[in-house]
């Protein structure tokens, strides 16, 4: 019952001002959300590289308001392009962006999504990685697709993201399986009406092995985000099934949550991959987050009495 609520409180403004305020909210946001800057996350990517991991990184930001926010996002991403380049880290570290960010829903947003997010896509394939597209609340997908596929001409690597919980996702599945698509299958976390989205947890399990079934049975590549141990073996099993080599797929969960899972599956030969957000406003984020395990959300409030 609390995931709703706290899905709602994630897009107040009001909410945002007083969680964002409070200075027992630190420790807690720094759990998920280890850095503020790309000089406090550098050291973090070299220490999960060390540990046999690889990242995707987030600067973390949606829901802008001006053009010049838009931008500065796209800076943003030159910028950690710039750090990591000397790293050398090639694909083992490459970068998430939410279209959001970028002025999706600005007017012409569309176009000035797709001009912002180019210059990004271009500067990680100049240091051998790639960008995956997240997926956003459902009205935002159409334009997300529209763009990957545009980005996919000239930089097929390009990812995407979809979401187990809509009920669009079986037919995107079904075409990204068969264009040789990289493809981050997830839950979704975001507050979506029954019109559009299974809300019963078992009823998105079920869709959720679907869709893996068909993008392991496919020409892509799936990325398989989820901390979920059921999820994780049945990954393996269709793996068998579908004669996929360990480089044939990855596992993808968040900086952390089940960190000790992260070296496991990388110790047993598995690729996984961090799924690392830093920046300053982390505030949606950080909420999605307490949203999906209600015992964070009480581990928060219980740090903010007893200081
Ligand atoms: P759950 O059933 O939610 O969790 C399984 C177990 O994992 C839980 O029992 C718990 O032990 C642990 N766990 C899960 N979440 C938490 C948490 N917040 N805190 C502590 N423990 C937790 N969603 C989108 O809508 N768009 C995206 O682009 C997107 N990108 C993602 C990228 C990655 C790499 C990952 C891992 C998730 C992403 N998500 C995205 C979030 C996703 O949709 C789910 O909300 C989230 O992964 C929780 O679902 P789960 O599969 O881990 O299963």
């Amino acid at each position: 019952m609390l995931g709703p609520v706290i899905l709602a409180a994630s897009r107040s403004d009001k909410m945002r001002r007083i969680v964002s305020a409070a200075p027992v909210t630190k420790p807690v946001v720094n759990r998920f959300i280890p850095g503020e800057t790309v000089d406090q996350v550098i050291p973090i990517v070299t220490e999960l590289a060390g540990k046999g991991l690889e990242v995707t990184l987030d600067v973390v930001g949606e829901d802008i308001t001006t053009p010049g926010q838009a931008t500065a996002a796209r800076d943003a991403y030159l910028r950690l392009i710039e750090r990591l380049k000397p790293l050398g880290l090639g694909a083992r570290a490459e970068m998430s962006v939410k279209l959001s960010m970028f002025g999706q829903a600005l007017e012409n947003g569309h176009e000035l999504a797709l001009a912002n997010v180019r210059p990004v896509v271009e500067a990680a394939a100049e240091i051998g990685t790639t960008v995956t597209l997240d997926a956003e609340d459902h009205t935002t997908l159409d334009s997300m697709f529209a763009i990957h596929e545009e980005l996919r001409k000239d930089f097929p690597q390009t990812g995407c993201v979809i979401q187990a919980y809509l009920f669009r996702t079986e037919e995107d599945a079904r075409r990204l399986a068969a264009n040789g698509s990289r493809v981050r299958i997830v839950k979704g976390a975001y507050k979506e009406p029954a019109s559009v989205a299974y809300q019963d947890r078992t009823e998105i399990d079920k869709a959720y092995v679907r869709v893996l079934g068909t993008l392991m049975a496919g020409s892509g590549y799936p990325m398989i985000g989820s901390h979920d141990p059921r999820l994780i073996a049945i990954t393996q099993e269709l793996a068998r099934r579908h004669g996929r080599k360990l480089d044939e797929y990855e596992f993808q969960m968040l900086y952390g949550i089940r960190s000790e899972e992260h070296v496991r599956l990388a110790a047993e030969g598995h690729r996984m991959r961090v799924y690392t957000a830093y920046g300053t406003d982390w505030y949606g984020y950080f909420m999605r987050r307490l949203a999906e395990k209600p015992a964070n959300l009480l581990f928060f409030v219980r740090s903010m009495i007893t200081k």
